[in-house]
């Protein structure tokens, strides 16, 4: 077992990045620019040995140890100040079974390698809505995205796990192998071991129909009532997101839209034109649309749409919460907040839940909300540090507003670091099956850089 640096860089193949390394300040960034952790060493791994040599030399200096997939945890749980991080973000491996409608990524890939690899095949997996997030830790949460009302949570679509436990075992999980971690690993967060590859199940899906209706903000009450009555039925190839934005100063966007206040919905299709057409004609004929562009487009491109606009670095502060409905009185507080967005990158989504993702059990995987309609997120977002309080307090009063009507919990993804009460309203009834499992895998609380499941005493004893 490595014990000292030395042993550490003799050990692994990948880097091992101390703070005097010229890489250092690159390699400690993550991509919520509000985040600014010094940790006292990297190690950049490559294959499973170096993430076995890594664990080792957290456990043996007793290190707080951090795991970095994509970086893109808003709460900053990718890394930590003074202690390791263990950074996949070499691991890029990917293997698409296209007999079996399958593939297999390493722990390092973000969505835009997996679009990429499974579009070749004319496959994609349910993900996110945007390109440069980690598959780790996305997964690991839950996944909502796209595809998820027509083929359920990225881990509904989760065949097997590879992991290196923090006792230095490699073990698969599955549903016939380690069941109960494999269990847990669904919605339960990065707590129980480092995952080094994923198995996904594959879906047919190649062209979409893809675009925004958009709406005046004077119209979001209306739009608002509309969309959640025809998203609790709409067929299932038809999936949108409901938000309030800014439109951006961009050359896809009329002049005259420009820098205006809308509310508007993203539509994602997965059936023919004509489906999409017959579809979402109910919502088309809702007020006085400012712009209603749906058309085809690669599922690879609609996935990497937004990239350019939300870059690394931002200042980042989001909020969030699930809901089963959405009354008269939630949709008015949501139209006063809405409508004062305070910056221009800054947004809230409802992203529709239901459909595949809900005929899931809520005790079936540790993600728990299966009953839930929508997954709110407010999120405050600007390239100015000196921006950070304005964005914060806004999420924040919008938040505060809204939880009232709300089913109790949030999306563990779209969380800050919040605290344990709210770790145990996002599991509910699965919180101590999970300290259960914890106590099994990891009774030290190795793995605590997370949105935290703690081992119980007993566990911590044995
Ligand atoms: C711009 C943006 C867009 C987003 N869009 C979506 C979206 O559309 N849908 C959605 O569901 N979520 C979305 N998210 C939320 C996202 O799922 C979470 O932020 C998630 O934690 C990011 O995963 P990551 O691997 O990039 O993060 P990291 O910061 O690297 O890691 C986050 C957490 O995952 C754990 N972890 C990472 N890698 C591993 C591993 N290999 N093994 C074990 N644990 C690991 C870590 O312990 C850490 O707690 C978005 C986030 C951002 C910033």
């Amino acid at each position: 077992m490595p014990q000292s640096i030395e042993q550490l860089k003799e050990a692994v193949r990948g880097e091992v990045i101390e703070p005097t390394h010229p890489s250092y300040d690159s390699a400690r960034k993550v991509y919520n620019g509000m985040l600014d952790k010094r940790p006292g060493l990297i190690v950049r791994c490559v294959d499973v040995a170096d993430v076995k040599a890594a664990i080792a030399f957290g456990v043996e200096n007793g290190m707080l140890t951090a795991i970095r997939g994509g970086g893109h945890n808003g709460a900053g749980l990718g890394t930590c100040d003074d202690g390791l991080v263990i950074d996949l973000s070499r691991m890029k491996g990917i293997r698409v079974d296209p007999a079996e409608k399958t593939v297999r990524v390493e722990g390092g890939c973000v969505w835009g390698d997996v679009d990429h690899a499974t579009h070749a095949f004319g496959l994609a997996t349910p993900s996110g809505f945007i390109s440069t997030t980690g598959v780790a830790g996305l997964t690991l949460g839950g996944g909502i995205g796209y595809l998820t009302r027509r083929y359920g949570l990225t881990i509904d679509n989760l065949r097997s796990v590879d992991m290196v436990l923090a006792d230095g075992r490699f073990v698969t999980a599955n549903a016939e192998e380690n069941s109960d971690l494999f269990w847990a690993v669904r919605g339960g967060g990065g707590n129980f071991g480092v995952v080094t590859s994923f198995v996904f199940q594959l879906h047919p899906v190649d062209i979409v129909q893809f675009g925004p209706t958009f709406w005046d903000v004077s119209e979001a009450a209306t739009v608002l009532r509309a969309y959640r009555d025809f998203i609790k039925t709409a067929p299932e190839h038809v999936s949108g997101f409901f938000a309030f934005l800014v439109i951006p100063p961009a050359p896809m966007f009329p002049e005259q839209l420009h820098m205006k206040n809308v509310c508007g919905i993203v539509w994602c299709c997965t059936g023919t034109a004509e489906e999409a057409d017959k579809a979402l004609k109910p919502m088309r004929t809702v007020g006085n649309p400012l712009l209603d562009h749906v058309g085809p487009a690669p599922f690879p491109a609609v996935q990497s749409l937004f990239d350019p606009l939300f870059v690394p670095g931002l200042q980042w502060y989001w909020r969030a919460d699930n809901f089963t409905d959405l009354s008269d009185e939630a949709i008015a507080r949501h139209v006063e907040h809405g409508s004062n967005i305070p910056t221009m990158l800054s947004t809230m989504h409802l992203y529709p839940v239901n459909g595949a993702a809900q005929r899931v059990g809520k005790n079936d995987t540790a993600y728990s909300f299966r009953e839930a309609l929508l997954a709110e997120v407010i999120v405050g977002v600007d390239p100015d540090p000196a921006n950070a309080e304005k964005i914060s307090s806004w999420c924040k009063n919008y938040w505060d507003a809204l939880h009232p009507f709300s089913a109790g919990g949030a999306y563990v993804n779209f969380m800050m670091d919040e605290g344990q009460d709210r770790v145990k309203a996002t599991y509910r009834d699965n919180y101590e099956r999970l300290v259960e499992i914890k106590s099994k895998y990891d009774p030290a609380n190795f793995f605590r850089v997370n949105q935290n499941i703690r081992p119980s005493e007993k566990g911590r004893a044995g």
